[in-house]
C-alpha cells in the first residue's frame, strides 16, 4: 500500500515520523497509511508556511485573482464530489448520501469566503488630532495551523480553509490521524489550480504532531475543532509559546427542551435528526432531553418507535441511516458512558451495546429517568445515546432553563414550543452559542457558529470567520 505523503512548499514529501494506518470503520481493516508528520516535519511546514506568506505570488495577489481561485477550487471539488464521498464514507463511516451533502455545503462555504476577498474593508477613525488621516487595514494573521477532527472531516476542514485563504493567510492542515484522506485529496486538487508554493502545507499525523504546530514560535494563529481536552492543551501551549491566536470549536451536551405545547410529531422528527445525524458524532448533537411531564411518556414511545426505524449499515449502502462510529477507541469510550449510565441508576429504554460483531456499530440508546448530575447527562458522548429527563410543567420555565444551562458545556441548545413567548425566553436564557427553535441544528455559512462556557473561543462562519482570521493595524499619515 502506497503511503499518503505531507505536503510541504509544494512537494509531496514523505513523513520524517513514519507512518500511521487509516481504518474502514465498518469492516475493521485498514484502508490506506499516511505519513506521521514529527516536529521535524512541522518545523518544514512552518518554515515553508511563512516564506510562502512573504511571497509576492501571495502576499500581493489581486484580490478577485484569490477569489477565482478559492472559486475554482469548489468547483473542482464538487466536480469529484464521488470520489471524496466514498472516502469519507470507506473512512470515516458515515452514510453516502451524507458525504455527498457534505461536499456541496464545503464548496458552498468556498464560495462564500470567496465572495468576501473583494469586500474586506478597513475604516477610517474621527480622530482628534489635526492635519491627520487615520485609517485601519486588515491583515491576516500570517502562519495558520488548520487541527481538524475526525466527525465531519472535509466539512470541518472547509470552514477553516476557506475564510483563512480568503483573508490572505498561509495555512498547514493537520487532520485528524482517524480521518486524513479527504483532507489529502483537497491538497491534491488546490496543487492542480496554482496556488502558490507554500500557501497550502498538509503535516497528517496524531495529537504530538498537532502539539508541535501549537508549540511552534513560527505558527501565528490555531483554529481547533475537537475535545474540550485538547482545547485546554491548545490554550496553554499557545500561551507558553508566543500568545498565538486561537479559535476553539469544542465539545457540546446540548439540552432539548420540550414544553408542554409542543408540536409533538414535528419535535420527534426533528430531535431524531438531531441526535442520530452522523449517528449523534456532531458537537451540536441534541443529547439531554427535558421534557414537560404530560407529554412525557408520548415523547419517549415515538421516539423510540423512530429509532428503532432507523437502519444500522455500512455508509455505503444507501439503505443505511447509521454508520459505524468512528474506531474501536471511540466504540469504547460511547460503551463505557453508557454502562455508567446503568450503573448510576437511569433506566435504559433501548440500545446499550454494539449493533454487530464486525465493525464499530452501535445500537441507538435511548435512558429514561436520567438526573442532571448522572455522567451520561454532564459528559459528551458523542454517539447515538438519549438521555431524557421529566420535568413538572408547574415548575418556573427559569428552573428548567437553569437545569439545561447545568453543563461546563455551551455549543448548540433547542426548544420545541408554539408560544412565543416560551420560544424568546428560553432562547435569551440558554448559555449556549447557538439556539434552535423548533428545528434541528443546522450550520450555515452565513451564521456564526461558536459555543459559550467550555465549549469554545470564538465564532466560525460568517463575518465572525473573516474577524478570526485577520488583525486590525491602524495607520495614521499626518499631512503637516
Ligand atoms: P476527539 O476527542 O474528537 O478525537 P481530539 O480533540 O482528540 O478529538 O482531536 C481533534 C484533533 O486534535 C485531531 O486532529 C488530533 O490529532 C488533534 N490533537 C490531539 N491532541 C492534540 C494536542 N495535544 N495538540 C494539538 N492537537 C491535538
Amino acid at each position: 500500500m502506497a503511503v499518503q505523503k505531507l505536503h510541504i512548499n509544494g512537494e509531496w514529501v514523505s513523513a520524517a515520523g513514519g507512518t500511521l494506518s487509516a481504518y474502514n470503520p465498518a469492516t475493521e481493516e485498514v484502508i490506506a497509511e499516511f505519513g506521521f508528520g514529527n516536529a521535524a516535519d512541522v518545523d518544514a511546514a512552518v518554515a515553508s508556511a511563512a516564506a510562502a506568506l512573504r511571497d509576492p505570488a501571495w502576499r500581493d495577489m489581486a484580490p478577485a485573482a484569490r477569489a477565482r481561485l478559492l472559486f475554482q477550487l469548489a468547483d473542482l471539488m464538487q466536480e469529484h464530489t464521488e470520489e471524496f464521498a466514498e472516502l469519507e464514507t470507506l473512512n470515516q463511516g458515515q452514510p453516502l448520501a451524507m458525504s455527498r451533502g457534505a461536499v456541496a455545503s464545503a464548496a458552498e462555504h468556498l464560495r462564500y469566503f470567496a465572495g468576501w476577498i473583494t469586500k474586506i474593508h478597513g475604516v477610517t477613525s474621527p480622530i482628534a488630532f489635526p492635519n491627520t488621516h487615520q485609517y485601519t487595514r486588515r491583515e491576516p494573521m500570517g502562519v495558520c495551523a488548520l487541527i481538524t477532527p475526525w466527525n465531519l472531516p472535509l466539512g470541518i476542514l472547509c470552514w477553516k480553509v476557506a475564510p483563512a485563504l480568503a483573508t490572505g493567510n498561509t495555512i498547514i492542515i493537520k487532520p485528524a490521524e482517524q480521518t486524513p484522506l479527504t483532507a489529502i485529496k483537497l491538497v491534491e486538487l488546490a496543487e492542480q489550480i496554482g496556488f502558490p508554493r507554500g500557501v497550502i502545507n498538509l503535516v497528517t499525523g496524531d495529537g504530538t504532531t498537532g502539539q508541535a504546530l501549537v508549540d511552534h514560535p513560527g505558527v501565528n494563529k490555531v483554529s481547533f475543532t475537537g475535545s474540550t481536552e485538547v482545547g485546554r492543551k491548545i490554550v496553554a501551549g499557545s500561551a507558553a509559546s508566543n500568545l498565538k491566536r486561537v479559535t476553539l470549536e469544542l465539545g457540546g451536551k446540548a439540552p432539548s427542551i420540550i414544553a408542554a405545547d409542543a408540536d409533538m410529531d414535528a419535535a420527534v422528527a426533528g430531535n431524531l435528526a438531531g441526535s442520530t445525524f452522523n449517528n449523534g458524532q456532531i458537537c451540536a448533537a441534541y443529547t439531554r432531553f427535558y421534557v414537560d411531564k404530560s407529554r412525557h411518556d408520548e415523547f419517549v414511545d415515538k421516539m423510540a418507535a423512530g429509532l428503532k426505524n432507523l437502519t444500522i449499515g455500512s455508509g455505503m449502502d444507501p439503505d443505511t441511516n447509521l454508520g459505524p462510529l468512528v474506531s474501536a477507541e471511540h466504540l469504547a469510550n460511547v460503551s463505557a458512558l453508557v454502562d455508567s449510565g446503568v450503573s448510576e441508576g437511569a433506566e435504559l429504554v433501548m440500545g446499550g451495546g454494539r449493533a454487530a460483531e464486525r465493525g464499530y456499530f452501535f445500537e441507538p440508546t435511548m435512558f429514561t429517568g436520567v438526573t442532571d448530575e448522572m455522567s451520561i447527562a454532564q459528559q459528551e458522548i458523542f454517539g447515538p445515546v438519549l438521555s431524557v429527563m421529566a420535568y413538572d410543567g408547574a415548575e418556573e420555565l427559569d428552573d428548567i432553563i437553569e437545569r439545561a444551562n447545568s453543563t461546563e458545556y455551551g455549543l448548540a441548545s433547542t426548544v420545541w414550543t408554539k408560544d412565543m413567548a416560551t420560544a424568546h425566553r428560553v432562547a435569551n436564557g440558554l448559555q449556549a452559542g447557538m439556539v434552535f427553535v423548533n428545528m434541528p441544528p443546522a450550520p450555515d455559512m452565513t451564521a456564526p457558529w461558536g459555543g459559550y462556557k467550555m465549549s469554545g473561543w470564538g465564532n466560525e462562519m460568517g463575518p465572525y470567520a473573516i474577524d478570526a482570521y485577520t488583525q486590525i493595524k491602524g495607520v495614521w499619515m499626518h499631512y503637516g
